[in-house]
């Protein structure tokens, strides 16, 4: 019987794929360079299911229907150009070939135009949801040549996390929709991956704060994040924060503070901060805390500083639960923060590159199945249902509410932060966009004026119309 999709690459995450799908009936054949490993799985955790195997490219391509669907879930690079050169000669127009890893999108650009000359719709997409995701259900973002979609979609949405159905019985879509063209699902994914970056420095940035500052037991932080279940913060990247807190080491002691403190990264953070910069969006958050994994990288430069410098912080005084309580609402201002800069980043690349993104759909692909799940990204994505041209999330009514209230706590934490020295990289510099971008002016007239003075860069008056410029002797010689 032919097989509705062909997967590539039997690792962790196309082995989690294809399980997934054949629990949905979705008839699948795998493939892998090493092809004894199709026999492993076959023979291991595919035994009993419908799955089949290929030990040739030609083998899987003639055991599909048309079209040809096949999914490559390998290592990204060069290794995804390798399989596209070998499969496309196998292949008819009208086939899709889609790519599954973490791409990085003007791969995916360049592949859907070469593709579309030989009559290939090629699809990138985001996978996120780690194995486990992968195995029931992950967050799946395609874009790309949008004739793949209607042959792609039933399996895309059949094996996607669902939205959890909340009180007000919204809820159970599919974390899965058409972003965009060429490589807007890869852009989604890749500020999606930004976006855990941020959250996960800021739940550390607390984390320490608790620790250092307060003197809090590994027990008293598990209960403040245990609690933090039922708020506006309920998401994975708490729970699993509550759980690792909870963890003992063999000897009884939290394992979490025998872990090195070096944080590694695969790039995809370093991604979104480049982009940003390239299209000129303030996306202070997220690329603070790719800085911060780089310098936490610097370990024994660090260890050399503190003791040239002699460092040592002072804790705070004062109610542990009120200070708390300042640290939760901190944390909550500086996600929305977060989410807002990340959004204003895809709005200025779908501008530029012509997707036409959806952002309460987007919003609505990360609610289920991904790190960066989260009860709030229902309120983001009704929020940009009641205004798809909403340019910051702040601005929503219901967002700039919870900034409002939140402002005193978090001014609170981030200026006891500066005073005893506790680095809150991204707490507070969130707090410096909100305090920036709600001010009418700021000081970049002087800016404008040095640019001017050392380089004729002209400026533009405000007693002028806009596009008028003007240049200044600003020594009065020459
Ligand atoms: P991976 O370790 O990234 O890649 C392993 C797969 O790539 C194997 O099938 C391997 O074949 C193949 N491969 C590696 N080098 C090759 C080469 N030179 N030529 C041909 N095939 C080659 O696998 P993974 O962790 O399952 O991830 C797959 C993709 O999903 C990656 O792009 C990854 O970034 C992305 N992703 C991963 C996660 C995750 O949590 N792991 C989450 C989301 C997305 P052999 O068995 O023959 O070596």
């Amino acid at each position: 019987m032919s097989a509705d999709i062909g997967v590539i690459g039997l690792a962790v995450m196309g082995q989690n794929l294809i399980l997934n799908m054949n629990d949905h009936g979705i008839k699948v054949v795998a493939f892998n360079r090493t092809v004894s490993k199709v026999d492993d799985f076959l023979n291991g955790p595919a035994k009993g299911t419908h799955i089949q195997g290929a030990r040739s490219l030609q083998e899987l391509v003639d055991k599909l229907a048309t079209p040809r669907k096949v999914m490559l879930m390998v290592r990204a690079g060069a290794v995804v150009d390798d399989f596209i050169a070998q499969l496309v000669p196998l292949l008819s127009p009208g086939d899709i070939i889609i790519d599954g890893g973490n791409t990085n999108f003007p791969d995916t650009n360049r592949r859907v135009a070469a593709l579309r000359e030989q009559g290939i719709h090629f699809v990138g997409t985001g996978v996120s949801g780690g194995e486990e995701g992968a195995r029931f259900g992950p967050s799946l973002m395609p874009g790309g040549a949008p004739e793949a979609w209607p042959h792609i979609k039933p399996i895309f949405q059949g094996i996607a996390a669902k939205a959890p159905v909340s009180a007000d019985g919204k809820g159970g879509e599919p974390c899965c929709d058409w972003v965009g063209r060429d490589g807007a699902g890869h852009f989604v994914k890749m500020v999606h991956n930004g976006i855990e970056y941020g959250d996960m420095q800021l739940i550390a940035e607390v984390y320490h704060f608790m620790k250092v500052a307060l003197g809090m037991d590994h027990e008293q932080m598990h209960q403040a994040f245990d609690s933090w279940r039922s708020t506006e913060l309920d998401s994975y990247l708490v729970d699993i924060t509550t759980d690792i807190l909870a963890f003992k080491d063999d000897d009884g002691e939290p394992l979490v503070e025998k872990i090195l403190d070096s944080a590694g990264q695969k790039g995809t953070g370093k991604w979104t901060g480049i982009n940003a910069l390239d299209l000129g969006i303030p996306l202070t958050l997220i690329t603070e805390s790719v800085f911060a994994r780089c310098l936490s990288s610097l370990k024994a430069e660090r260890l050399q500083a503190e003791s040239a410098f002699g460092r040592s912080i002072e804790a705070v005084q004062g109610d542990q639960g009120q200070w708390v309580e300042a640290l939760r609402q901190a944390l909550l201002a500086s996600k929305i923060i977060s989410y807002a800069q990340g959004f204003m980043l895809m709005r200025e690349a779908s501008n530029e590159h012509g997707w036409e993104l959806n952002y309460g759909n987007v919003a609505m692909m990360w609610r289920g199945g991904c790190i960066i799940r989260s009860a709030f990204l229902g309120n983001i994505r009704d929020a940009f249902e009641q205004d798809s041209e909403l340019q910051f999330l702040g601005l929503d009514p219901y967002f700039k509410n919870i900034l409002e209230s939140c402002l005193p706590a978090w001014r609170k934490v981030a200026a006891k932060s500066l005073e005893i020295g506790l680095p809150m990289p991204c707490t507070t510099s969130a707090l410096a966009f909100l305090d920036g971008f709600t001010l009418g002016q700021v000081p970049a007239n002087l800016i404008q004026a040095q640019r001017d003075y050392f380089g004729a860069h002209t400026y533009e008056r405000i007693d002028r119309p806009r596009g008028e410029f003007f240049h200044t002797n600003w020594t009065g010689t020459g």
